[in-house]
């Protein structure tokens, strides 16, 4: 488990933990094969080699569906998220230092900077 060392961060550094235990929202670009039409979330220009990845490990599944302890996307040795480039518009709008990210934070403050 990671220990922080303050609750109010400057950056995502080594932190990254809003990209644990809610799924994977990389699921949104999943292909719909039975659907016409541009696809309602992908943005154009995605690389295929990452839509052929996101489509073998999510193909058929809706958002909550697929497993749920970290994204697709989320590397957990750096902490980072691997396409960040690419993040869907969840993502964008989880606010650095906003009240989600402190609360999602706020657990794991080390002890001694509580
Ligand atoms: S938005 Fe907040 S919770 Fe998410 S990685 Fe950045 S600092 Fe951590
Ligand atoms: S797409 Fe990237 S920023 Fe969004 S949850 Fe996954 S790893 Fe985190």
């Amino acid at each position: 488990m990671i220990q922080l060392d303050v609750l109010q961060p400057e950056s995502c550094n080594d932190c990254g933990l809003c990209c644990e235990g809610n799924g994977s929202p990389v699921v949104l670009y999943t292909s719909r094969p039975h659907e016409t039409g541009p696809h309602p979330f992908r943005p154009s220009g995605l690389p295929q080699h990452l839509i052929d990845d996101i489509d073998a490990n999510f193909l058929g599944l809706y958002r909550g569906q697929e497993p749920q302890d970290r994204c697709l996307w989320f590397d957990p040795t750096m902490r980072t998220c691997r396409h960040y480039e690419w993040r869907p518009m969840v993502c964008h709008e989880f606010e650095l230092g906003g009240t989600a990210c402190i609360e999602t934070r706020r657990p794991f403050l080390a002890p001694e900077n509580q």
